[in-house]
């Protein structure tokens, strides 16, 4: 639910150390006739404000793009009044939920940031579990609100994730395989388009469609989404399995044998295969039976083939999940998408590459997730990949600024691999500014298209946009 002027002024001044005061405390009075800085629905912040620091984060450190200003926006009003100021600025906006995106796509360095963070108040209708939440609610607030009423929403692990920025690209986790994607358990969303008009997904399906996967900051100011919740399972269990003294040849093995064992997985389970330069992780979980035929039998192939196998005991959710929730950030890295596959196959040409850079050069990291399960069978949406159950990701993370550029070529040779043999889709969650053909990689050409007419209807002047946003048609 959007907050009221009221609860924004309430909660600005009590919550935020009080941001209206600084700001007007921090900025002499303006001598040329601004724009007023701030209204009861939204303020704008420039550099010199103490709150722009904040507002300004993101969790990739090495994004350094510095916005002209930020509006923190508390209701839909506050967000059409921060776009008609961009617009008689002639300003481009792009716009900020949690901030997570691999490649700074919430901010830009010659505008205007929507930061949509204030509306973040959450709202449960216990008869159909339908969750409302605002636009700038994290995961980790979606969690405990839902856990607290025994209800869940499947989403990704990071707890500092928005929910809006990941349910528009798709969203997946451990959940997934049992209930889909977070965008298919979207049922309806506001958005404030580009040109400035309130949107209503229930009046308009095709702006639905789009914000099942192909929603990041392309059409508008998505301020509300609301989504089908699920009743929180009550048990889940999980293992790991961590093989050490890699080489080339026995972490191929190993690789076939995880592709193998996942593919019998029930849907209650999800694996992940994670590998450094000394060792490979696999991670198995469920919310159903242990001693399910698949899971038990994945736990004797990997337990046979690799050096330590450790179990937790089944824990409820509350429990579990903070142990995937990750740095809180900003962290030094570089990730991207390393492709989707249907299997081992469509890996094989590009596996001795990726092993060689990661077996030899520090802080770089190939994960693959188990996808399909419900996700084949999502509704429609501009989300593609539904046919493809697993999903790569390649990652690289420094704490030293002396290792970025070796890191970063690394990450472009496992690029390089992943494209000659010919993995060629990827996820628009995991951007990657130097995909060519990003459009065709994130939402096929048929989907493409038609999110460039959507384009063209919401936002026909580009208003909203980041280096990869839809682009109008020609
Ligand atoms: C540490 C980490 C862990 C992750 N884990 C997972 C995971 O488990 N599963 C998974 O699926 N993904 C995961 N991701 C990827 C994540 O889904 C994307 O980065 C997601 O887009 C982040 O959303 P955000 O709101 O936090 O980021 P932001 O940077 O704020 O936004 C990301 C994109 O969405 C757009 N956007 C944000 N809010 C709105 C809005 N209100 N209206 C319109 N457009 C908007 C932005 O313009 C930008 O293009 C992870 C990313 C990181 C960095």
């Amino acid at each position: 639910m959007m907050q009221t002027r009221r609860t924004f002024l309430r909660t600005s001044a009590a919550a935020s150390a009080g941001l209206f005061a600084e700001v007007l405390g921090a900025s002499p009075a303006q001598p040329t006739p601004e724009p007023p800085r701030q209204t009861e629905d939204v303020i704008f912040l420039t550099p010199d404000d103490t709150a722009y620091t904040a507002a300004r984060e993101v969790h990739n450190a090495g994004i350094l793009t510095r916005p002209k200003r930020i509006a923190m926006c508390a209701t839909e009003t506050g967000v059409q009044q921060a776009l008609q100021r961009a617009k008689s600025e002639g300003w481009p906006v792009a716009v900020k939920s949690g901030g997570h995106s691999f490649e700074g796509f919430s901010l830009n360095d010659d505008g205007l940031v929507i930061n949509v963070s204030p509306c973040n108040e959450l709202h449960l209708d216990s008869r159909t579990g339908l969750l409302t939440a605002g636009a700038g609610c994290r995961l980790r607030d979606v969690n405990r609100f839902l856990l607290a009423k025994g209800r869940f929403l499947p989403a990704g692990s990071c707890a500092t994730v928005g929910l809006a920025g990941l349910a528009l690209g798709g969203g997946y986790g451990m959940f997934a395989r049992k209930w889909g994607l977070t965008c298919d358990h979207l049922r309806s969303l506001r958005m404030v388009d580009g040109a400035g008009t309130i949107r209503d997904s229930a009046a308009d399906p095709d702006l639905l469609w789009a914000a099942r996967g192909g929603g990041n900051g392309h059409f508008g100011i998505v301020t509300q989404l609301t989504l089908q919740t699920r009743v929180a399972p009550r048990a889940f269990s999980s293992w790991k399995f961590r093989a050490y003294r890699l080489n080339q040849a026995l972490t191929e093995k190993l690789l076939e044998a995880w592709f193998d064992a996942t593919a019998a997985l029930p849907n209650d389970a999800f694996s992940a295969w994670i590998m450094n330069g000394t060792q490979v992780t696999v991670l198995l979980t469920t919310t159903g039976a242990p001693e399910e035929k698949g899971v038990a039998a994945f736990r004797r192939t990997l337990t046979a083939l690799t050096n330590k196998a450790t179990s937790a005991a089944p824990v409820p959710l509350t429990k579990a999940l903070p142990w995937y929730y990750g740095e809180a950030g900003p962290v030094s890295f570089k990730n991207t998408s390393a492709g989707y596959y249907k299997g081992m196959a469509d890996l094989k040409g590009a596996l001795t590459g990726i092993f060689k850079e990661v077996l030899t050069v520090p802080g770089l990291v190939f994960q693959i997730n188990t996808l399909g399960g419900a996700i084949a069978d999502g509704p429609d949406g501009a989300y593609p990949h539904r046919a493809y159950p697993y999903l790569g990701e390649a990652q690289a993370y420094w704490e030293n600024a002396g290792r970025a550029a070796d890191l970063q070529a690394a990450i472009g040779r496992i690029r390089d691999h992943i494209a000659q043999a010919g993995i060629d889709r990827h996820y628009a969650n995991y951007p990657d500014i130097a995909f060519h053909d990003w459009p065709a990689a994130y939402y096929g050409r048929k989907n493409y298209g038609r999110l460039q007419t959507l384009k063209q209807r919401y936002d026909p002047e580009n208003r909203v946009r980041h280096p990869q946003s839809v682009r109008l048609p020609s």
